[in-house]
């Protein structure tokens, strides 16, 4: 079975062809040929990408037992996010403020300030079975699976905290609200991406309608018609600058697929 997306629709960028996007209905060995997404919030696809594949509704689910939160990967940030208020369960707060599936949270280990989708992971389901969190390497907007995520397992900690739901609401107070895939690159150590890209003047600045925002000057941002080559030619755009001015090479945050 397939699902035609159309990626000028479907991703946060807004940006992409139309493609006809693999539905996985049952847990399947993992081919290196097909490109695996969630909700594409962070990805930026261009006319021409290798095949696609996603998880179907089937993987849509999350329930709690015995103190573990049991999660499918095609499951939305927003539906965890409801469930553990609900639930009066910690340290998720941020799901309610970050798009995306459980499949690309876990892979990107995404997160905001301290907290990200590792700290209560305890072992994710991969057609291999079950990988435990020590299996894993991970860090800042990093792991090292390079397997299809149908499925994870956090620990349960009571205690819902709305003072930080009530902080990262603030903190996207002041986001750009142009469609956008969040932060381009990712931070380096012990600097802001946001900070050199603003160094080196490229703040607000643009490439046909791709633009890293004059609000946020890390945030990649489609300000209408941006298209996939606009977009690459100002990433790699700051990163030959940021290079040559600081010796520093940006990494993508972005996934180019
Ligand atoms: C406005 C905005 C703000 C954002 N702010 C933040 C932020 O503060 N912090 C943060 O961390 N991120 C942020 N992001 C980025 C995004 O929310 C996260 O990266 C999120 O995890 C993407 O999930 P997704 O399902 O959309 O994944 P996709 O964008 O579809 O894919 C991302 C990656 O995950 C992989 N992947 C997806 N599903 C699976 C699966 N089932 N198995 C294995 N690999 C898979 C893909 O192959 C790809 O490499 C922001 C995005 C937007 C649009």
């Amino acid at each position: 079975m397939t699902r035609r997306i159309d990626f000028s629709k479907y991703s946060s960028i807004k940006i992409g062809p139309i493609v006809e996007v693999r539905l996985i209905d049952t847990v399947e060995a993992f081919s290196d040929e097909v490109f695996i997404i969630g909700g594409a919030n962070n990805l930026l696809v261009s006319p021409h990408p290798k095949p696609l594949a996603m998880l179907s509704k089937h993987f849509d689910y999350i329930t709690l037992h015995d103190k573990q939160l049991t999660v499918g990967g095609a499951t939305k940030s927003g539906r965890i996010f409801s469930f553990v208020k609900k639930h009066d369960i910690k340290g998720f707060e941020y799901l309610g403020k970050l798009p995306g599936t459980l499949g690309g949270l876990v892979y990107m280990n995404a997160g905001m300030k301290e907290d990200e989708i590792f700290n209560h992971l305890v072992k994710i389901k991969t057609a291999k079975g079950y990988i435990s969190k020590e299996e894993i390497a991970f860090g800042y907007r990093f792991t090292d699976i390079d397997d299809i995520i149908y499925e994870a397992v956090f620990d349960v900690e009571e205690g819902f905290d709305h003072e930080k739901l009530a902080l990262f609401t603030k903190m996207r107070a002041n986001q750009p609200k142009d469609p956008s895939p969040g932060s381009a690159f990712k931070n380096p150590n012990g600097d802001y991406a946001g900070r050199l890209i603003e160094a080196v003047g490229m703040k607000g600045y643009h490439i046909g309608d791709a633009a890293f925002s004059d609000v946020h000057a890390n945030f990649l941002v489609n300000l209408g018609n941006a298209t996939f080559k606009d977009a690459l030619t100002l990433l790699n755009l700051a990163k030959e600058k940021v290079f040559q001015k600081f010796g520093i090479a940006l990494e993508n945050e972005v996934q180019i697929v």
